[in-house]
């Protein structure tokens, strides 16, 4: 039987199991506290260790298993090697709050080859600027200068890419995204190529209490059950809309590996419900996002529902100004083109820029 099948045809144990802590004979088991471990909570890392290809620990965020993943696994003083262009509040807790820790943060573009450092972050269609690494090429390099590599697999999910086949140590997801998928928990995830890694993870999230709770562990693991209906649909469409939003007068860049990037088409076949276009300023990127119906304005990514949001409002100058960041859902894509047209006219009445580009 498929690994599909077998995730779709699971049940998630029920949520009020969770709360038992049970002792045999006076002594406790595995699920004793729910900090250490619950049901629901084993259940799914069961679930994702297989979708994966290793040992799974869920955690309360994405961020939550960034802070283990430095604290546990790094040591004080370490320098982390972190792709430019990817999620800004990696960088932000790295570089932020964790440099009291003497981490050392260095930005590199992740198509290029990874500098020194004693670990590497990379992110395969990078949030929000869209790059994507090679993969077996970087790996590689990283591991031969003694560096260890972790994936932020949360665009992709492990439907469409495996970074662990591709010999990463290590892959990390905001669960947040298209792994629960319906933009309803706050969960995070690391999975480890090896075990030792994954005990010190354990140990650290079990005295730290940094460790997700059973609810949304089990929306997750509900969530999980439909990622292989969910993560192709939401890409097709994604590319559809790249594919038009190329040809729209009022916007002058996408970014979506799908538009040909020649690199990520040797590693996925389809590329992830993300995407990124650019319109000629912040004023138009806001006037955008207020002009929207049936698409949400809205900060999260990957579940069944599309949202945009213009990101220089978070990220400040690290993104172009008119930078807006679709997140494709469910939604017929015919009706998601009419609302971004709509809005994208409402916005740029009288704007032809890439009229105006080929006449200059
Ligand atoms: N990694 C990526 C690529 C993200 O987009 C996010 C959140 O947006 C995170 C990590 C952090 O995850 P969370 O919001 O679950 O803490």
């Amino acid at each position: 039987m498929r690994r599909e099948t077998r995730i779709a045809h699971g049940s998630p144990p029920p949520l009020e199991r969770a709360t038992i802590h049970p002792y045999a004979d006076g002594v406790p088991g595995p699920v004793y506290y729910q900090r250490d471990a619950h049901p629901v909570g084993l259940e799914a890392e069961r679930v994702l260790g297989e979708l994966e290809g290793g040992s799974a620990l869920l955690f309360g965020s994405g961020s939550a298993a960034t802070m283990a993943v430095a604290l546990a696994l790094l040591t004080p003083g370490a320098t982390v090697a972190v792709a430019d262009g990817g999620y800004f509040g990696t960088v932000g807790l790295l570089a932020g709050p964790l440099r009291r820790w003497g981490l050392q943060v260095v930005g590199f573009d992740q198509r290029a080859t990874p500098p020194l450092s004693e670990l590497v972050w990379l992110e395969p269609c990078s949030n929000p600027l869209m790059t994507f690494p090679d993969l077996d090429v970087s790996i590689a390099e990283a591991h031969r200068r003694g560096a260890r590599v972790i994936v932020d697999n949360t665009v992709l999910s492990p439907y469409l890419l495996r970074p662990l086949e591709h010999g990463a140590d290590l892959v990390l997801h905001s669960a947040t995204k298209i792994l629960a998928g319906h933009h309803d928990a706050l969960i995070g995830v690391v999975t480890c190529a090896r075990d030792e890694d994954a005990e010190a993870l354990r140990a650290f999230r079990g005295t730290s209490g940094i460790g997700a709770a059973p609810d949304p562990a089990w929306l997750m693991l509900r969530g999980l059950r439909t990622l292989a209906l969910r993560a192709p649909r939401q890409s097709a469409s994604a590319l559809e809309l790249a594919r038009r939003l190329s040809d729209h007068p009022a916007v002058l860049r996408v970014r979506y590996p799908g538009l040909g990037d020649p690199v990520a088409a040797r590693y996925v076949e389809a590329f992830g419900p993300l995407l990124s276009f650019d319109v000629a300023d912040a004023a138009r990127a806001l006037a955008v996002e207020r002009g929207l119906g049936l698409i949400e304005n809205a900060t999260s990514l990957g579940g069944v529902a599309s949202t945009l949001e213009a990101r220089a409002r978070w990220e400040g100058d690290r993104v172009p100004p008119g930078l807006l960041r679709l997140s494709v859902g469910l939604e017929d894509v015919e009706d998601l083109w009419a609302d971004l047209d709509a809005a994208l006219a409402r916005a740029s009445p009288r704007d032809d820029h890439k009229a105006a580009d080929r006449s200059a």
